[in-house]
């Protein structure tokens, strides 16, 4: 049986869901526009961290197989 009380509950519900999320987009835009005003672009590569997307390769001495440039070989560790 559907009551009064159960159909508020649930736009109650929904209510808190839609606040949640456009508390999150506004956090989103803020820090955006804070990056924005430091002179940061959120999208540039230099602002990522962890290894660069492109590498070189560079074939090995030994067997041939192409790894990345400045690294050694599995040839090579074992
Ligand atoms: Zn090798």
């Amino acid at each position: 049986m559907i009551s009064v009380l159960k159909v508020l509950f649930t736009i109650g519900v929904i209510i808190v869901v839609y606040l949640g999320f456009k508390y999150r987009w506004r956090l989103n835009d803020m820090s955006r526009a804070a990056a924005r005003m430091a002179g940061v672009d959120i999208k540039a590569p230099e602002a990522r961290s962890g290894p660069p997307a492109v590498q070189d390769l560079v074939p090995c001495r030994k067997c041939g197989a192409y790894v990345a440039a400045g690294t050694v070989c599995s040839c090579e560790k074992a």
